[in-house]
Parts: structure tokens; C-alpha cells; sequence
């Protein structure tokens, strides 16, 4: 048995140290005879070593695990035991390694490797789990066909691939497709399937099954049409068919991520893939068949072509979220989608891009990988494919990535083996734009503009801030999509993407009537930080007349953030012009709901709290927060009189269906009611709590009542109607806290702490209770610091349990340098606090080191 937790500085991996490992493995049989604290592991791996090594080291990894006993070709031999794994001579010939170590899935409480949920054995084996289930060469670059026999008395027991064959307490699993150990699953339980199935382009069928606890099995059609939907599209969109008989998802209940796309067995995270009218709103639709689809996608890119190494992870999760955003835009609406990911990257991923956390898509250093799994490596990673596929086109685009699946099918690749492929589809240079991968930061661009005798000139200055490791950088490739238009509304450019690749570049229209208004990153062409000076007047204009969509809501969410600047500034009153223009949008009907919707959210209070930091201010919460509420209720005392005629204009009749138009109507629907509960106190959210059919609207109503402090009755309600789901429990965790004043939020969320169903050992309900409070801007920063003492209690007694949730939650902390003395030196204590925890992860002190390093 080995100490997983040496006393030593934790080891510092680097992306220019990388070396092959010296041996083919060519095929892996494993035997698992479960059993809940001695499960016994028998692997027997036939090893080739690689004629051109450079580097013969026989090293396996290898954590938290007993070694029974080792074999080389039927001979017992004594490895050395080492730091995170072992070493042993072996022969210069192909030769077969064979060991039986004994691991303890009941005590795995970090859910990594193989572990217990609620009875059920089941495995998370990326990013480096595999390691805590036998000893292996436990790196995505070694990539070897698995056959599993798995021994025990549960009902149903997975693995990868194809099923060989079962009987009394076993089964037996072969997937034919060489992969790295990360993709490997077992699970086996009391399962219950909701079967499907799906006919390929080429005429194969394939078995689909949705597994789940039984009791469930209601939750599960909508992830199949879901799944069958992806199926569908990567034919049709790339060109990409399934490849083994059968597809299985499986859903559990304690688990660190959202999903996992294990070949042939993708284990879901519960919350990610179960689904009914009466528990899921329409956000957890939308985000389900996102998931679904965004693990089924891994098969080609991800699975069938996998990363080199663990720096290389955004080459296949940011070409696979892209993949995921392009299918939700085909299924619903393409504008909307594109506003949302714009929204949620401005929420995850600037704050990380612009703090101590930065650091590039192709990260060039960690301690943990499990700390990279970040919003820099996925959405940016994401917005960086999106760029290359701006630049090259379509055409070139879909070229590109034929020639990456016929190119390096069965390979573990680079960022430089992706780049390639496009330069030689496109026959373009690629060596700048790869700067996107290397550097850190979110850029700016200043725009400023002339006019004269027609002529209309653009000028664009790029800079990016200095970041963690990196004080200078080089300009960047920035595809800038602009469309002019007259002051009279029409458009007379269209969208055009001007191509930046110097630090200060300028463009120039000729033949121009009049001054035009631009619009500028239309779609948001690029991750950056547009600096332009402008007045609430143009903004309004472009809010009314531009005809690209995301820069229309982009133009009225620019103005909602300004006139709250200025309320918190000035102690302005809200602008009257921008409460106009807003009403005039609400009421227009010709106007896409969703939209209406999107327009309506106000910005995220920490957004306003970053831009104050920009501008140079010190921002105050609670100030920014007072500023929301004023201009909610004055917007709302402006409706007063249409309220009532938009609510029922946007309550949706009939059958409750997740579809996008329905979904695009509630939300709508649901940003009234919370204007009307400002004047009305909650009887009309009591009386929709009282009626709801679903669970969109009554969590709507729900949150309605909550904030006006009037829904103690709706919910206990809640509560007794739902206690023995846990995912609808989990709302009712977080919501409380969402809704409740700043200086209430830490009181509210450690009464739930004590709350019997609260569990430190469920990631999704302690994601609840702590996501909801570091959510609540105002009330985490509120100036007491109870929210910040709650948060370093709960993560250090988290940490003994679950490094890697613990080490996440940790980024709440990350935008501490924006705030005033008072509320830093409260927020340093707690962190040094958690930085002197005996026994602290390898995971949290990395996080926790980095962010005060700041
Ligand atoms: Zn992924």
C-alpha cells in the first residue's frame, strides 16, 4: 500500500518535457472480482518495446493500491515501489505483464478511479483514475484494445465495447478500439435500461440503452430522442457514423463532472441526463441534449482521435464543445444559443482569463491536471475553433476536418498535428493564429473612427493584459465581423470579417452617403474586449435597428450596463431613454420571445463589478446590488399597466413540450412575473405555483415568491412534494440561497448545511449550496466575510473527501484583487487558512497557491 500524499512540494509537469513512453501496450485483458472494500484487480498486459525509444524506463503508474502480486511471463518478480507508481526490469523482447492489486471502491470518496454511488460500482477514469484501479501506463498517448471480464453478483455489469458474453456472476466485455486508459468504464448495479435504437447512414443498428436506478425509468426519453438526434446530425454535419454495436449511458448520482464519454459506456452525471416535464426546467433540457450530444461527439474527437498528452486537452474539448454548440444552434435557435454562450462566457471565462488563474487554451505547466478541466480549455478552447473556421470558411473548414478524421484516425495528437491540417486544406499559414493556443488573457480592442468626404475609416488598436507567467505578447489574428448602417436604420455594409493582425490596423469604406453607424463583432466574432467610446443614444439606435441578432442584444446589454455604472457612480436614476426602449421591445410581439427574454436579464452584478474594476473604481456589492433592485422596481412600476397583458400574452397553453419556441416563451413569461411580484407582492406567482403543471414554471413562481421574502408556504410546499428527488432537492438548496438579501445569503446557506438531506459527499448538492452562495454576488461579498468563513469551512472539510470538487470551488476566490482593502485582507485569511490545512490535496493547494500568488 502506498501514501498517496507525500509531505514533498508537489511535482510541477511540463509540456517540453514530454517523452514516449518505450513500450507498445497491444492489448489489455482485465479480471475485477467486485466486492465493496477488497475488490481484486488481475490485469495481464502484453508490453512490445518500441524499437526507437529513447527513454526504456519501465515505469507504471499506480495510487491507493495493494499489489497482491506480479508476474512477467508466468515468472513472480518484485518491483520497485515509487513515487505515484512502480518500476521493474523487464525483457527487450515483447513480454506479458500480469498483477492482482486489491483497491477499496467503498472508501473511494474523491470519485476517482473505481467507486460507490448509492450501492452501484462505477469508475471516473479521466483524467488520471485509471492509475487508482491497477498499475498501467496511465497516459492518454498509450492507447491498447481492452478486453474485461468483470465477476460479482450484481444484476447488470458494463464495460466498454461489445458484450462477449454473461452468465451466473459474470460478464465479459471486448471493445475491438485501441484507446487510452482514461476512456475506460465499468459499472454494475441494480440497473434498470430504457431502450432504443438507431439505424447508421451505412445500415448498421445500433443498440442504445439509457441505464438508471430503478424508479427513474420515467426520466429517460428525452435523453434518447437526444442522443438519437446526435447520432443523426454527425452524419449529416461531419460526415462521422457510430462504430460499435451497441451505445450505453448510464446515469449516477455522485459524480464530479457533468458526463464522461467513455467508448461505448458514457456515464452521465444524473442531473446531466435525467429529465421529465415535472422536475427538469427548460434550461436542464437544453443542457441535456447539449451533454448528450457533446459526449456522443467525443467518439470521433476525443475517442477515435485522442490527445498526445494531458496539455494537449482543449484539442479535443474545444473542437467537441464547438461541435455541441453548432448542433444546439441547429436544433433551436442560432441566435439565442450564440447570446447564451456569450453570457456564460463572460461569467466563466473572463474572470479566469483576467485573474491569477489565467492561463492558455494549450496550458504549458500543472501540478493537477483535474485544475485544467477550465472554462479557458472548453468555451475558449471553443471560440478559437470558431475563429479558424470564421477565417478559412465553411468550405475550407469542413475540408480541414475530413482530412483530420482520414489523417489521424487511431492517433493521439497535438495542437500542431490540428493547425496542420488546416494549413494544408487551405494552403494559409497558421503560425500566428496558433498564438491563440499559447497565450493567456483575454485581448482588447479600441476602436475608434473617422468620416470625411465620404470615406469612413476603422481603426483598431489590440493589446492583452500582462498574465500569470507572461508580461508581453505579441498581437493576435482577430477576425473583426462589421456591418455598417445609416443613421436611418438601413444596413449599408454587410457583415464583413476584417482581418486584424497587427498590433494598430485600419480599414477604410468608401462612397459612404453619410456617417454610418457601425456594428462591430457581429456574433461576437472573437473573445475579446471591445473598447469604444459611444454614446447610450447609438447604443439604443443599434438596440432598435441592427440586423445582426447577437450584436442587437449586445448593443442593449452594453446600455443596461452603463446606465447601472452610472447608478452606482452617481447615484443616478435609471435613464429614462433606455426604460423606453426597453418597454417599447417587451411590448413588441413581432419580436422573438426569446429574445425579449435575453434582453430583459440584466447583466450579471459581477460583470458591473469587473467593468467598475476597469474603469478604475473600487466596486462595492452591496452598492451594485441596490442598483439592480432600483431599476428592476422601476421597471417594472414603468410596465405597470402592459404587465399583466404580456403575462398572459407569454403563459403557454396546452401540454408542457421542451421545445425551443415554448422555452423561448416561459423564460419571457417568467422575467414578467418577477416584474409583476414586485407590484403585486406574489398573488399572481402564488397563484401560477399554485397551477403549475411543470417545472419551469413552478420554479419560476417559486423564485418569484422567495425574493419578494413572501414564500415560506410555497416552500415548504416544495419541499414536501419533492424531498425524495434529489435533483429537484437541489434546486430547492440553491434557490433558497439565490433569492435570499446579501446579508441574509450566509446565514441561509449554512442553515442548509444542517439541513438533513445536505451531504458533503454528493458533489451535486454541495454545488448546490456553495455555487448559490459564491453566485450571490453580494451576498458572498457581503462586507460581514461570512460568506467567504462559510465557503473556506466547507472546502477545507470537503478537501479530506474530494480534492478535486474542493480544488474547483476554489476559483470563487479567483477575483479577490478586484475589491476594496477591507474585503481582500478578509479574503486573504481565509485563504491562507486554507492553504495551512494539514494534509491539504494536491489539488487545493495548487488552486489556492496560484490565486494568492496573484
Ligand atoms: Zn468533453
Amino acid at each position: 500500500m502506498k501514501d498517496a500524499s507525500p509531505a514533498t512540494a508537489p511535482k510541477t509537469f511540463y509540456l517540453k518535457d514530454y517523452t514516449p513512453f518505450g513500450y507498445d501496450a497491444e492489448s489489455v485483458h482485465l479480471t475485477f472480482r467486485l466486492a465493496p472494500e477488497t475488490t481484486r484487480v488481475i490485469s495481464r498486459i502484453r508490453f512490445t518495446p518500441k524499437p526507437d525509444a529513447a527513454d526504456r524506463t519501465f515505469f507504471l503508474h499506480g495510487e491507493e493500491l495493494k499489489l497482491i502480486s506480479a508476474k512477467i511471463d508466468c515468472q513472480a518478480v518484485t518491483p520497485e515501489l515509487v513515487e505515484g507508481g512502480l518500476k521493474c526490469e523487464v525483457p527487450g523482447a515483447p513480454f506479458t505483464w500480469e498483477a492482482e492489486v486489491e483497491i477499496n471502491p467503498a472508501d473511494n470518496t474523491a470519485l476517482e478511479g473505481l467507486y460507490m454511488s448509492n450501492h452501484m460500482y462505477c469508475t471516473q477514469c479521466e483524467a488520471e483514475g485509471f492509475r487508482k484501479i491497477t498499475y498501467y501506463p496511465d497516459r492518454p498517448d498509450v492507447m491498447s484494445t481492452f478486453t474485461v471480464r468483470i465477476e460479482g453478483d450484481e444484476p447488470v455489469m458494463l464495460s466498454n465495447g461489445n458484450p462477449m458474453g454473461q452468465g451466473e456472476g459474470w460478464a465479459e466485455w471486448h471493445d475491438p478500439w485501441p484507446k487510452p486508459a482514461y476512456l475506460f468504464a465499468l459499472v454494475a448495479g441494480d440497473l434498470v435500461n430504457h431502450p432504443g435504437s438507431f439505424t447508421t447512414k451505412s445500415g448498421k443498428e445500433v443498440e442504445l440503452n439509457i441505464w438508471v436506478r430503478p424508479g427513474d425509468e420515467h426520466k429517460c426519453a428525452f435523453g434518447m430522442e437526444a442522443l438519437k438526434k446526435s447520432m443523426k446530425w454527425d452524419e449529416d454535419v461531419y460526415g462521422l457514423e457510430y462504430d460499435l454495436d451497441l451505445f450505453n449511458i448510464v446515469a449516477v448520482d455522485d459524480f464530479n463532472m457533468g458526463a464522461m464519454e467513455n467508448k461505448g459506456l458514457n456515464i452521465f452525471n444524473s442531473s446531466c441526463v435525467l429529465a421529465s416535464p415535472e422536475t427538469s426546467t427548460d434550461a436542464n433540457f437544453e443542457r441535456i441534449e447539449a451533454i448528450i450530444a457533446h459526449e456522443y461527439f467525443h467518439n470521433w474527437t476525443g475517442n477515435r482521435i485522442t490527445c498526445r498528452d494531458w496539455f494537449q486537452l482543449c484539442l479535443k474539448e474545444g473542437l467537441t464543445v464547438f461541435r455541441d454548440a453548432q448542433f444546439t444552434a441547429d436544433m433551436r435557435s442560432e441566435p439565442v444559443k450564440r447570446i447564451e454562450d456569450v453570457i456564460a462566457l463572460r461569467a466563466r471565462q473572463f474572470p479566469e482569463d483576467n485573474g491569477p488563474l489565467a492561463h492558455p487554451p494549450r496550458p504549458e505547466q500543472f501540478q493537477e491536471i483535474n485544475n485544467f478541466y477550465t472554462a479557458t480549455v472548453y468555451e475558449k478552447g471553443a471560440e478559437v475553433i470558431g475563429m479558424l473556421k470564421r477565417l478559412v470558411g465553411d468550405e475550407n473548414y469542413y475540408k480541414a476536418l475530413k482530412l483530420y478524421f482520414e489523417r489521424h484516425d487511431g492517433q493521439a495528437c497535438t495542437i500542431e498535428d490540428w493547425l496542420k491540417v488546416f494549413e494544408d486544406a487551405t494552403g494559409r499559414g497558421l503560425s500566428q493564429f496558433k498564438l491563440w493556443y499559447s497565450q493567456a488573457g483575454t485581448p482588447r480592442l479600441k476602436v475608434s473612427e473617422d468620416y470625411a468626404d465620404g470615406t469612413y475609416t476603422l481603426t483598431f488598436e489590440q493589446s492583452t493584459p500582462p498574465t500569470p507567467g507572461q508580461p508581453d505578447k505579441a498581437p493576435r489574428v482577430i477576425p473583426v465581423a462589421v456591418g455598417l448602417l445609416s443613421p436611418n436604420g438601413d444596413e449599408v455594409r454587410g457583415t464583413e470579417v476584417l482581418e486584424l493582425t497587427e498590433a494598430r490596423q485600419s480599414f477604410t469604406y468608401q462612397g459612404l452617403a453619410s456617417k454610418p453607424v457601425p456594428s462591430i463583432l457581429r456574433e461576437f466574432s472573437a473573445p475579446v474586449i471591445l473598447e469604444r467610446e459611444s454614446t447610450n443614444a447609438e447604443r439604443a439606435f443599434l438596440l432598435a435597428h441592427d440586423t445582426d441578432p447577437f450584436n442587437r442584444w449586445e448593443a442593449g446589454n452594453a446600455l443596461a450596463k452603463e446606465v447601472r455604472v452610472a447608478m452606482v457612480l452617481d447615484g443616478a436614476a435609471p435613464d429614462a431613454a433606455y426604460l423606453d426602449a426597453l418597454e417599447k421591445l417587451v411590448r413588441d410581439d413581432a419580436q422573438d420571445p426569446a429574445f425579449r427574454a435575453l434582453v430583459l436579464t440584466p447583466p450579471s452584478q459581477s460583470d458591473i463589478a469587473q467593468t467598475l474594476f476597469d474603469r478604475g473604481h473600487t466596486p462595492d456589492p452591496q452598492k451594485i446590488y441596490d442598483a439592480a433592485e432600483t431599476f428592476t422596481q422601476t421597471l417594472a412600476q414603468q410596465l405597470e399597466t402592459s404587465l399583466p397583458r404580456l403575462y398572459a400574452a407569454t403563459t403557454v397553453d396546452g401540454p408542457y413540450a421542451p421545445d425551443a419556441e415554448g422555452a423561448g416563451k416561459r423564460a419571457l413569461n417568467g422575467r414578467i412575473l418577477s416584474l409583476l411580484t414586485r407590484l403585486d407582492g406574489g398573488e399572481q406567482a402564488a397563484r401560477q405555483y399554485q397551477a403549475a403543471d411543470n417545472m419551469t414554471q413552478q420554479y419560476a413562481a417559486l423564485g418569484a415568491l422567495l425574493k419578494a421574502e413572501n414564500g415560506e408556504a410555497q416552500s415548504q410546499a416544495f419541499f414536501g412534494q419533492w424531498q425524495d428527488d434529489r435533483l429537484v432537492m437541489d434546486k430547492w438548496f440553491a434557490l433558497q440561497i439565490a433569492c435570499a438579501a446579501p446579508e441574509k445569503t450566509a446565514a441561509t446557506a449554512a442553515a442548509l448545511t444542517r439541513h438533513p438531506l445536505f451531504s458533503m459527499k454528493n458533489p451535486n448538492r454541495f454545488r448546490a449550496v456553495f455555487g448559490a452562495l459564491a453566485g450571490h454576488h453580494a451576498g458572498f461579498h457581503h462586507a460581514s466575510g461570512e460568506g467567504y468563513q462559510l465557503l473556506a469551512d466547507n472546502l477545507i472539510a470537503l478537501d479530506k473527501l474530494n480534492p478535486q470538487t474542493t480544488a474547483r470551488m476554489c476559483a470563487a476566490f479567483q477575483t479577490w484583487k478586484r475589491y476594496d482593502a477591507g474585503r481582500q485582507s478578509l479574503i486573504r485569511a481565509q485563504l491562507t487558512r486554507i492553504a495551512g490545512t494539514d494534509g491539504l490535496s494536491r489539488d487545493t493547494t495548487e488552486m489556492v497557491t496560484r490565486i494568492l500568488d496573484a
